[in-house]
């Protein structure tokens, strides 16, 4: 489970994304505050939403704050109105992305998985690195350093399983995110690029495997 702090003034806002976040499976701790963020900090948190604009100072304090007290804690701005300067000092300072006012819940629920990824991705290099690699900006695919000749469809397929990790992903999210469009009834395409999949990444014992769950989606697992 991934614990979201969201620290927005905004309450129609934060309410707002309070329950997209949720309805995405994410656990969320609201702070409408940097007094109640410095106190949800007290505990473990997995990704920062911080606005810029709050009644009890700004937050790129709070970023600076973050960065001294916890390195590794990925920190999304979301500022005001795209001003330029705010997202070269938020990057300067050490944001792990920016987002202007106002975007689409979409999109930040995209680059929240994102964010979440990276992060992963480079905890897991110290710990246990994955069998598979994910190249974004080339949208190539590595299974134990052996290039896996995906198609576009399979590789969102891949990174969306990836992110979600262990937990299970369902086939509607699985076909608005990689597919661009809803599941439909008796709809098999995601089985079918599924299936595909699997064939590519293999069956020994060292493959990774995408595991099918009853009623839940589709759920990656690392081999042993
Ligand atoms: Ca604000």
């Amino acid at each position: 489970m991934n614990k979201l702090l969201m620290v927005e003034d905004d309450p129609d806002l934060a309410d707002l994304l309070g329950q997209v976040l949720a309805f995405e499976g994410f656990e969320i701790e609201q702070a409408p505050s940097l007094a109640a963020a410095r106190t949800c900090l007290k505990s473990p948190q997995s990704l920062v939403l911080l606005d810029v604009g709050l009644p009890d100072g700004n937050g790129f304090d709070l970023l600076r704050e973050i960065r001294e007290d916890h390195p590794d804690l990925p920190v999304i701005m979301l500022t005001a109105r795209g001003e330029a300067m705010d997202r070269v000092l938020g990057l300067e300072l050490g944001a792990d992305d920016y987002l202007p006012k106002p975007f689409e819940t979409r999109e930040l629920t995209a680059r929240i998985r994102a964010v979440l990824r990276r992060a992963h991705t480079a905890a897991d290099v110290e710990a246990a690195p994955s069998a598979m690699v994910l190249n974004h900006a080339r949208r190539e695919a590595k299974l134990s350093g052996e290039p896996v000749d995906v198609t576009a469809a399979e590789f969102d397929l891949l990174d969306l399983l990836l992110a979600k990790s262990p937990e299970p992903v369902s086939k509607d999210e699985l076909s608005e995110s990689a597919l661009g469009k809803p599941l439909g009834p008796y709809d098999r395409a995601i089985d079918v690029h599924i299936s595909r999949l699997r064939k590519k990444l293999g069956e020994g014992p060292g493959a990774p495997k995408i595991v099918a769950l009853r009623n839940r989606g589709y759920q990656w697992v690392e081999p042993e």
